[in-house]
């Protein structure tokens, strides 16, 4: 019996064409061929170049090297996108700081008031640390664009960013560790690592006080730290004991980049928040905490996401540094 799509007599079906193999960041990472929607992954061995994207190909022993590559990750991963839509994109190309794994800020961390004991220090996640790598990924300008002023509910585009961006950069992290083991160090995720906690707010290892030691910002009024890519974004870092050349923080204050900090002007996260949770004092998290979940969760429990982000959207902070920092960040 013949197939009813089976070529007529004498007509030669077509060649098949082959699909072609993944170039991702992450694909050249790959270990195993195995078969998924796509069609068969192959497996990568060692150098191949046929599974390696150029970005990929440039120094990556630097913080400029390895910003190129978080960079190609994050253009080329389908996964930054959210599930929603039309898939507008999560984040934009990040930037990446390093920290010497000994530099004695990260002391200081450890003192009350600042982080506190609580923080622990690079060779608690991996004993021989030398370097501390940290990255601020920032969202897209179409996450960004949707958030609309004055309304109380952050647009479900912020909501479902902060969840899946999340998600997002855990693949940012474990890249950057799969990367360093390729190059024959020894890496760890703290955030992902099991000996990870916080309590009462108060984290193991924070990221944004971890981003202020490599490099990559202050801190604001809203508690967020302020980068030449704005506040509003995740933050991800991972510590090794490969050597790397740490970034010349180009601040010597934690609040430098602030104007409400630095000459009580501004202040615009204070007009921004709908609860009061910034005040000339700073934040306070559990105001914050509770206007999450008193009045986000619910609206958006279809979805299961929350997060409210009116500190990080519409201000002169939001996605650059404010104008008088950056000014004299120049003038360097
Ligand atoms: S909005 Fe203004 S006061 Fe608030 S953190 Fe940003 S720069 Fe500082
Ligand atoms: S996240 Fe929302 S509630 Fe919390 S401090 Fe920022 S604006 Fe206020």
């Amino acid at each position: 019996m013949k197939l009813h799509n089976a070529p007529a007599a004498g007509i030669r079906r077509p060649p098949r064409r082959r699909r072609r193999n993944c170039v991702s960041p992450l694909s050249a990472e790959g270990s195993v061929s195995k078969s998924n929607c796509f069609g068969t992954v192959p497996a990568f061995h060692g150098e191949d170049p046929r599974y390696i994207v150029p970005a990929y190909n440039r120094p990556v022993r630097d913080a400029a090297g390895l910003q190129d590559f978080l960079a190609a990750v994050v253009a080329c991963d389908p996964r930054n996108r959210l599930p929603e839509g039309c898939n507008i994109p999560i984040f934009e190309a990040p930037l990446v700081g390093i920290a010497d794994a000994h530099d004695a800020l990260f002391d200081d961390l450890r003192k009350p008031g600042v982080v506190g004991p609580i923080h622990v220090l690079p060779d608690y996640w991996l004993p021989g640390a030398r370097s501390v790598i940290s990255y601020f990924v920032p969202f897209s300008g179409e996450i960004k664009t949707a958030y609309v002023k004055g309304r109380r509910l952050p647009p479900l585009e912020w909501v479902s960013g902060r969840l899946n961006g999340e998600i997002f950069n855990n693949v940012l992290r474990r890249a950057l560790l799969r990367l360093l083991q390729k190059l024959g160090a020894k890496a760890v995720i703290p955030n992902l690592d099991i000996r990870y906690k916080a309590e009462n707010w108060l984290p193991k290892w924070s990221e944004r006080h971890v981003g202020f030691v490599a490099g990559l910002g202050t801190f604001g009024l809203h508690a967020g730290l302020l980068t030449v890519k704005g506040t509003a974004g995740r933050m991800g870092s991972v510590v090794t004991n490969l050597v790397l050349p740490p970034v010349q923080r180009p601040y010597t204050g934690p609040y430098e980049y602030c104007p409400w900090k630095t000459k009580k002007r501004c202040g615009a996260c204070m007009k921004a928040c709908p609860v009061g949770a910034v005040t000339p004092g700073g934040k306070d998290h559990r105001v914050c905490v509770t206007n999450t979940a008193k009045y986000i969760r619910p609206a958006y429990s279809a979805w299961g996401y929350h997060g409210c982000g009116h500190c990080q959207n519409n201000l002169p902070c939001s996605d650059r540094l404010p104008a008088e920092a950056a000014t004299r960040r120049k003038s360097l």
